[in-house]
């Protein structure tokens, strides 16, 4: 048996990052790993960076120092702590890391976590280890699955990885270059982990990807199948019973998602397309491929086919050139989708993209009060579309306790967090539930069928 050490995992950014730190604790369980909330207690840190927000790489090395105290803590009381840094800052910065710091064992970026037992052994043998490689192996091929017990405690929702990379080359993100060109997991794969989730108890599973929607992994009968084709199959799986995917782009909205959306009750109304902008000048400038009118002829296809849904998106605010009279675009765009919800930033440079290179730079105090206004708007449509909420009966699947005795909180299809008074046993299960108040990022409401009306729940097992 291997010897009992603790990992904390501290995962920066978006849902592929969660997504690639599970998988890091699942391919450091059998190495003895046990994964610590404390990373003062830890023998190993990682870090799981993201490159897209602001300031990624000093964030990175702010946190750098403050692990660092606690490695210096740890040999003081006897232990040795490994401290290491992963994901998209790791495959930028690469061995500039250890150079700036030095208390960092091992860098390695989000095509390499397969070989971290490897890594960890050579970081242990020569003092440092860097693996920014981008492998022609699967590295999916190489991860070992969590257990049972282990997924169950995770929870009824979870992620698989079904596409990585990005071919699209906006000229404002690092993805093309920190997880490199885009590469779509074989369909027969992706079934067999998503069947080996739902055995363990899932019932929601987001089927995610830097660029989701233009999956085109081989499907059973040799061809390319499209994430509405994949979706479809997904849907088949009896105990799964919500299907989401995310991030998709706008220009790789085929049929067949569209189709997804009308014919699969198990495929979420709600939409996270990002957007960005709103005006076609600085669309152009990005490089997003598409027009505020394509955007929009989108939306306006996936509401034709499922009327019910809800979007949110991205936008960046202050991008090169952006004049106030594109920044108005921004906001219009807002008011004709009527967002349910969205996510907004200051626009800052990423080294190595084109943007960065770009004359007419916009002034950080431009850029602040567009932001305020923008996410001002944002919130409007937000209190708006959770007005409208209330009355309804929506369908909640109830994920664990609240925060107040007898409380349970589960997700709306809109993905709204939803508060009730409801037992336990009903975690996991699918109730509808009449909504009565709404807050500013939550609903709340009661059961629509009383408990004592209500089947029972998870009792009937009887084991
Ligand atoms: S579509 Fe654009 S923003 Fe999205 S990951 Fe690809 S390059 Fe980045």
């Amino acid at each position: 048996m291997k010897q009992e050490r603790k990992l904390h995992i501290k995962s920066f950014g978006c849902q592929m990052n969660v997504y690639d730190s599970r998988r890091m604790a699942d391919m450091l369980a059998p190495e003895g790993f046990i994964e610590t909330a404390s990373p003062e207690d830890a023998d190993l840190v990682i870090l799981n960076t993201c490159h897209i927000r602001e300031k990624a790489a000093e964030k990175v090395y702010s946190e750098l120092g403050r692990v660092r105290r606690m490695k210096e803590q740890a040999a003081q009381d006897g232990r040795q702590m490994t401290i290491a840094v992963a994901g998209c800052v790791a495959q930028a910065e690469g061995g500039e890391i250890i150079r700036r710091a030095p208390a960092v064992g091992l860098v390695f970026g989000p095509q390499s976590y397969h070989r971290l037992p490897d890594l960890l052994a050579r970081a242990a043998r020569d003092g440092k280890a860097v693996d920014t490689e981008f492998p022609v192996e699967d590295k999916f091929d190489h991860l070992a699955p969590p257990s049972r017990d282990v997924t169950r405690a995770r929870g009824i929702s979870a992620f698989v990885t079904v596409q990585e990379g990005c071919d699209k080359f906006c000229t404002f993100c690092v993805v093309p270059y920190t997880r490199g060109a885009e590469v779509s997991r074989p369909v027969r794969k992706v079934v067999a982990e998503a069947e080996r989730l739902a055995d363990a108890g899932v019932r929601e599973l987001t089927v995610i990807g830097q660029n989701v929607n233009a999956y085109h992994g081989e499907g059973p009968d040799g061809r390319p199948w499209t994430l509405g084709r994949l979706l479809q199959r997904l849907a088949q799986m009896p105990g799964l019973a919500r299907l989401r995917y995310t991030t998709s782009h706008p220009c790789d909205l085929d049929d067949s998602l569209i189709a997804a959306h009308r014919d699969l009750p198990k495929l979420m109304p709600f939409l996270h397309l990002p957007v960005q902008s709103g005006s076609d000048r600085i669309l152009h400038a990005m490089n997003r491929r598409h027009t505020r009118a394509d955007y929009l002829q989108a939306i306006a296809r996936l509401r034709a086919a499922q009327p019910d849904i809800a979007f949110s998106s991205d936008f960046i605010v202050g991008f090169p050139g952006e004049s106030e009279d594109d920044f108005r675009q921004t906001l219009s765009i807002v008011g004709e989708v009527g967002y349910a919800g969205a996510f907004s930033f200051k626009y800052s440079p990423r080294p190595g993209t084109p943007a960065a290179e770009m004359a007419e730079q916009v002034t950080d105090a431009v850029k602040d009060e567009r932001l305020q206004r923008l996410q001002a708007l944002i919130d409007q449509h937000q209190a708006a579309f959770n007005r409208r909420c209330v009355n309804r009966r929506l369908d909640v699947l109830f994920e664990k306790p609240g925060r107040h005795p007898g409380q349970l909180v589960g997700r709306s299809p809109y993905l709204q967090p939803v508060h009730v008074m409801a037992a336990k046993g009903h975690i996991g299960e699918i109730e509808p539930v009449n909504i009565t108040e709404f807050g500013a990022n939550s609903l709340f409401g009661s059961l629509a069928v009383s408990e004592r009306e209500s089947r029972p729940v998870l009792a009937a097992s009887g084991a």
